[in-house]
């Protein structure tokens, strides 16, 4: 990841139309350039007021499955891989507006919202760039599944899966990146989301998961893969993990600096991880490279200005 001093903003409007996981019902996507310093928020257009939510940790509700922002009355879900696409594209701002309670799980990566958002075009904004920076290794969960974050000179992810299934003993169990010389695009942005059969079955029988199909993910039964094409990569069920953990990570509201280390971890234990970082003030920093950064004022004491 190239650190760049400019906060960046979509060039025009795009819109998309796509399918959502759970209702399997149609979904417009709309993405909107944003003003410096407005974050990424999602808004609702389907609801009779105003729903909008700025895409932060302490925002998030639901984390079952994926994860949702509220505003204690209604949730949208499945924002994570969006999410990853604006990190991993380095967006700071941009409005994304919808007409459903989830956002369209295209092809079940990021790949699509890229292709989006490069059609966009990418400006830069006469704002500087904020960064956080971690100082202490936070971590969270316990030896069946944690997260944790360390201090580094960049930003790396790594992802530790543990299946006692058949088709995952003959994968990759863990991916690593690291974003000073990994490209976001090729190497993460096409991972898919995947599942078991067994829990679709379940998951339709809840009237869940409605649009799910081998279309938007890589669907595995006892002992294979069920898509024809196979992976997209060797190591895909990993990548997707890292792809969630990134999309995850960017509701720090800043881009990271550090090294994050998931082991089977998912969207609750990502959210648990967010929410101690911000509650521990010392753990942190935030940095930008200008005199006249606009630091919200939960972290003015923590600004550090590099010029
Ligand atoms: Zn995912």
């Amino acid at each position: 990841m190239s650190v760049n001093a400019q906060q960046h903003t979509l060039k025009h409007c795009i819109r998309a139309t796509g399918v959502g996981l759970h209702t399997g019902k149609q979904v417009n996507l709309l993405l909107r350039p944003g003003t410096p310093d407005s974050g990424i928020v999602f808004k609702r257009s389907d609801l009779d007021y105003k729903f909008s939510v700025k895409a932060h940790a302490m925002n998030v509700g639901n984390t079952t499955m994926a994860t949702s922002l509220t505003d204690g009355r209604n949730e949208l879900s499945t924002i994570e891989h969006l999410m990853a696409a604006f990190a991993g594209l380095g967006i700071d701002n941009a409005e994304v507006e919808v007409d459903a309670a989830e956002l369209p799980i295209m092809d079940g990566s990021a790949a699509p919202f890229v292709f989006l958002i490069q059609s966009a075009g990418i400006v830069a904004q006469n704002a500087p760039k904020m960064f956080l920076v971690m100082r202490e290794p936070v971590r969270v969960g316990n030896e069946s599944a944690y997260a944790e974050l360390q201090p580094y000179d960049g930003f790396t992810l790594k992802y530790t899966l543990d299946y006692d299934h058949p088709v995952f003993a003959l994968h990759d169990h863990t991916a690593e990146v690291d974003f000073c010389t990994t490209a976001f695009i090729k190497e993460i942005s096409r991972a898919r989301t995947f599942g078991f059969l067994a829990d679709y079955e379940k998951l339709k029988d809840l009237n869940l998961a409605q649009g799910g199909s081998l279309d938007n993910a890589v669907v595995v039964d006892d002992s294979r893969i069920l898509n024809e094409e196979g992976l997209r990569v060797r190591d895909e069920f990993a990548k997707h993990k890292l792809l969630d953990a990134l999309g995850d990570l960017y509701l720090l509201g800043f881009s990271l600096l550090g090294r994050f280390h998931g082991y089977r971890s998912g969207h609750s234990i990502n959210n648990a991880l967010l929410r101690k970082v911000l509650a521990n003030p010392s753990s942190f920093d935030v940095i930008c490279y200008e005199s006249d950064c606009a630091v919200p004022p939960a972290y003015q004491r923590k600004i550090t200005t590099l010029v």
